[in-house]
């Protein structure tokens, strides 16, 4: 039977004698307001929380985190009330877990539902990030545990993970718990593609795998003679879900695709990075086109790592990854040290960047593996506070300073749309221009081809890129009145 000992063991750099004794506290606490519950596979209900506070273990949380993981049903689904948890676990433990109940009643049913569900989330993760990483780690077991559940159900609420959770969860960076959402709902979200790309992939990995053995026993002994450090080298299989996105993108043509079986070589410094990709290089040869430096110019999601396909001989061909610790800790458990934009498709544009500065910021606080506490400090949103989301009809998201307008928003979104601005409806309601938006809010912005700005815009607006803007139009348009007059006289 499962035991707090469990849990602790997961925890790396181990914990104190209080943070020992809170969890131990949770744990039996949870234990009993669970008691006689069981889960649909008829294990105890117990057994949820538990495996929830462990996945949040792993991924390396503070107690507090783990703690309200492991009570994080016990407010919707047991007798124990929101006065017992503030006095036994203070108002910290209590906030988390009631943000976790408010979040589990959001259903996804079709498309204005999911923007409805993304409203929440950010909401949440303004309010505090660890709500969401909770109701992460919750989701991933409960899918795991998916086929005890009605068939109806369970394909909602895969689809739902797959829509929604997963795409968040790589928007914060966290690039493990992403894709085992997204295998984890697979084959209940789309049965028949996923067994078409099980097929696929059981076809391909023996031999893929035989290539990379063959490359990485040569390398290794390559990397002794000249005397290159490396601290590991390993292979990663492809996701089953993000292999099957790669295929529709080809046709469903494995050929077409090389990194399915991929070998990662984890350095200690950047130097060495590149003094393997030279020795690789040397030994067989790269693909043309398929040398991919990303640490001189890192992805979007501030992925960094060095990609090359290499020619393995007798026609096999190999995909190696070179990356430093660091940068293998940040693309596995990013926690919102990167932001992807990858799921906005063609969208895409540098003004995303701006759209959330306060991920830039994020990245300054230099996230290491040996730092966790530090971070999570941070995570605990006043760095958020003073920031509002507010979203598009469609469900896009731009972050602005607290008290901003619908003028900011505008502009924010496009110089034509601020220079026109008319006026905004807020959540379906017609609106003054100069209305304080909420965290939350959906702004429709109404443009009208006369409509311009005014000076006096510049008193309400909150964004430096709505003032650069306003001032630019008023100087551009009294230069022209000027040379206008001037013409006059
Ligand atoms: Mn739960």
């Amino acid at each position: 039977m499962a035991n707090v000992q469990e849990i602790i063991n997961l925890i790396k750099g181990g914990i104190n004698k209080e943070e020992a004794e809170l969890l131990n506290k949770a744990y039996n606490f949870a234990e009993k307001a669970h008691l006689g519950q069981k889960r649909m596979s008829g294990e105890p209900y117990f057994i949820h929380p538990f495996e929830t506070a462990k996945i949040l273990a792993n991924l390396g949380m503070d107690t507090q985190t783990i703690a309200a993981g492991l009570l994080h049903d016990v407010l919707e689904d047991t007798s124990a009330t929101q006065e017992e948890i503030q006095e036994n676990f203070g108002a910290d433990i209590l906030f988390l877990i009631k943000g976790v109940t408010k979040l589990g009643t959001l259903k996804y049913r079709g498309h204005e539902r999911h923007i409805e569900s993304l409203r929440k989330f950010f909401v949440a993760i303004a309010n505090d990030l660890r709500v969401v990483i909770i109701k992460f780690a919750d989701r991933l077991h409960n899918l795991k545990t998916l086929r005890f559940v009605p068939e109806d159900k369970r394909h909602r609420i895969a689809v739902e993970s797959i829509e929604v959770y997963a795409p968040l969860a790589n928007r914060l960076g966290m690039g493990k718990l992403k894709g085992e959402l997204e295998d984890a709902a697979f084959p209940y979200a789309y049965p028949k593609e996923y067994k078409e790309t099980e097929e696929i992939l059981k076809e391909k990995k023996g031999l893929y795998k035989k290539y990379l053995t063959e490359v990485s026993e040569e390398l290794k002994k390559e990397l002794e003679k000249n005397k290159i450090k490396f601290v590991e080298i390993d292979y990663r299989i492809k996701h089953k879900y993000s292999l099957y996105k790669k295929l529709l993108k080809y046709d469903m043509d494995i050929e077409k695709i090389y990194d399915i079986v991929a070998l990662r070589i984890v350095v200690d410094t950047v130097e060495e990075c590149y003094r393997i990709l030279g020795l690789i290089h040397s030994l067989w040869n790269p693909l043309p086109g398929r040398i991919k430096d990303y640490i001189a110019i890192p992805k979007p999601n501030g992925y960094r790592s060095i990609h090359t396909t290499i020619f393995t001989g007798l026609g096999g061909v190999a995909e190696i990854q070179i990356r430093t610790k660091e940068m293998h800790a940040e693309a596995a458990y990013g926690v919102a040290a990167h932001f992807a934009y990858k799921e906005m498709g063609n969208k895409k544009s540098k003004d995303d960047k701006n759209k959330f500065k306060w991920i830039e910021e994020l990245k300054e606080l230099n996230y290491s593996f040996n730092d966790q506490k530090n971070f999570i400090e941070h995570l605990k949103m006043d760095f958020f506070s003073d920031r509002i989301f507010i979203f598009t009809p469609k469900g896009d998201v731009v972050d602005l300073p607290e008290d901003s307008n619908p003028i900011d928003f505008a502009y924010s979104i496009h110089t034509d749309i601020g220079d026109h601005i008319l006026g905004a409806k807020i959540n379906g309601k017609m609106s003054q221009i100069f209305t304080k938006l909420k965290n939350g809010d959906i702004v429709e912005i109404i443009t009208g081809k006369d409509s311009k700005p005014s000076s006096k815009w510049l008193e309400y607006i909150k964004t430096s890129v709505a003032k650069k803007n306003i001032k630019s139009y008023l100087e551009k348009n009294s230069l022209l009145s000027k040379l206008k007059s001037f013409g006059q006289s």
